[in-house]
């Protein structure tokens, strides 16, 4: 789960389907790609976890316990905070024909089982780069920090900083959204992986140890602590001394 290359970076994708081992490998490929995962195996469940979690994406089973994964997708689509959550809908061979139902229904995109999953990664990445595109860029550029995805590299002031993979992780969550809070629970749950167990005071040394690598000379302290919340990076850094 640490190790990562950092395409996903932290979009929540929640994994709908009642069959255990595919589950597992749907979950084990998504987190393998940066994504922060959720497995139901209901469809009633489902409706609870997207209620609590507004993921970014659902990959949905079609024949589900509880409710279908038709049904869930029409659900979801009269929603007002679920109706733009683009789901992958995950149908059997002898659905295909209903294919144009899912689709009418409101599902952004189908693939038939067995399918391959190098093809349903790159769909779930085609439609996140659409639908979410400041989480899948491969740069993310705050004031005069850099940070490249896909070479893993950091440059502030155009001197580049050495980063530990967690403390790379946290940048990445925290300049996706500047000036936003996170709890230390929130933070844990982004850069470590909802079922990981860690310490709260965890979040605590690698921010210090973010900070200190972060920092030269006079520069500004990217990551500013808000007292009995959390941590944000800071959205002031253009005013860098
Ligand atoms: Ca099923």
């Amino acid at each position: 789960m640490l190790q990562t290359n950092a395409m996903g970076a932290g979009a929540k994708v929640l994994v709908v389907e009642d069959e255990e081992p595919l589950a597992l490998l749907l979950r084990y490929n998504l987190e393998a790609e940066g994504y922060a995962v959720d497995v139901v195996h209901r469809g009633d469940e489902a409706e609870v976890a997207i209620a609590e979690n507004s993921p970014d994406l659902i990959v949905l089973d079609w024949m589900l316990p509880g409710l279908s994964g038709l049904e869930l997708c029409r659900r979801l689509r009269t929603g007002k905070d679920s109706r733009t959550i683009p789901i992958i809908l995950l149908t059997a061979r002898s659905e295909e024909n209903d294919r144009i139902r899912g689709l009418t229904t409101g599902a952004d995109d189908y693939v038939v089982k067995p399918f391959s999953l190098p093809e349903l990664m790159a769909r779930v990445r085609a439609i996140l780069r659409r639908t979410n595109p400041e989480r899948i860029a491969s740069v993310l550029t705050v004031g005069d920090i850099e940070l490249d995805r896909e070479s893993h590299r950091v440059t502030r002031n155009g001197r580049q900083v050495h980063l530990g993979p967690t403390e790379f992780r946290l940048l990445e969550f925290l300049m996706q959204s500047p000036g936003r809070v996170f709890s230390r629970a929130q933070l844990l749950d982004g850069v470590w992986g909802r079922n990981v167990y860690v310490d709260e005071r965890t979040v605590d040394v690698h921010i210090g140890r973010l900070r200190k690598a972060m920092m030269r000379g006079n520069e500004r302290d990217p990551v500013r602590t808000v007292r009995g919340a959390g941590y944000a990076f800071s959205d002031k850094l253009e005013e860098t001394a």
